[in-house]
């Protein structure tokens, strides 16, 4: 099982603490752009996943009557009979509602990803297409951060919004109004999960102070002499 590295927003500093820990010999699976933060990286694999359907309109089959754009909630299909493929979701309305059978469906991209070595360790980048959800491809990836694991000798971290199955958890924190709620929720999702948790607070934008009995870990800016002591301490909490 892996580490899960959970943030309730974006900006929490979890990439960035993600890409240290890929550079020091873990695997770090992430839809973040990881690559921005490391120092460098050498791309070992990229695929691409065509897992999702999208309309076509099939011109010499269709007699314009325009069934197809008033059944599409989404407004993916134009005036013009083209459709919007960042607008289809496959749902198929426009299907049913054609009179003469002249909507098809093809397959697209739905995601991609990058295998990257970074340092001592391993990061796995996913990028989806706009309007689908990350989980469900974050999922589908463990097993290769979990066989890149096996290579490396050492545990896996994904990024996620949810501790799972995960023998272990960390919830980065930066400053917001809404840090005691999250954090209650974070605790009692990994005692349920029987996870062992922590949490780190993003010090970048000033001092945060939450009530919690799990593990504290400060993360002090970048530039700062004692963040590489705060990634070391992180490191060997995961490890222990
Ligand atoms: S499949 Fe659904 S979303 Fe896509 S064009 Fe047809 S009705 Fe619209
Ligand atoms: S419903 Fe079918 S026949 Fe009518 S405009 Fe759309 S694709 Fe053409």
């Amino acid at each position: 099982m892996g580490v899960s590295v959970l943030s309730p927003m974006g900006g929490s500093g979890k990439t960035l603490l993600l890409a240290e820990l890929a550079q020091r010999g873990f695997v770090a699976l992430t839809a973040s752009p990881i690559s921005l933060f490391l120092r460098s990286y050498e791309i070992l694999e990229r695929h691409e996943i065509y897992d999702v359907l999208k309309a076509r309109i099939v011109a010499d089959r269709c007699e314009p009557c325009y069934k197809c754009v008033e059944a599409c909630k989404k407004g993916a299909i134009t005036r013009d009979l083209r459709v919007v493929e960042g607008l289809c979701e496959g749902c198929p309305a426009c299907a049913y509602a054609c009179p003469k059978g002249a909507i098809k469906f093809v397959q697209a991209k739905g995601a991609e990803y990058s295998i990257m070595k970074a340092g001592k360790g391993y990061a796995v980048e996913l990028r989806v297409e706009p309007g689908l959800r990350e989980e469900p491809y974050l999922e589908g990836l463990k097993g290769v951060a979990k066989r890149l694991s096996e290579d490396a000798g050492a545990p896996y971290l994904v990024e996620g919004s949810r501790v799972g199955g995960s023998r272990k958890a960390l919830l980065v924190l930066r400053s917001s109004y809404s840090l005691e709620e999250r954090l209650r929720e974070f605790e009692e999702e990994a005692g349920k999960a029987g996870a062992e948790a922590a949490v780190v607070l993003n010090l970048y934008r000033g001092p945060i102070r939450v009530r919690t009995s799990l593990p504290v870990f400060e993360m002090p800016p970048k530039e700062d002499p004692a963040f590489e002591d705060f990634v070391e301490e992180v490191a060997s909490w995961i490890l222990r």
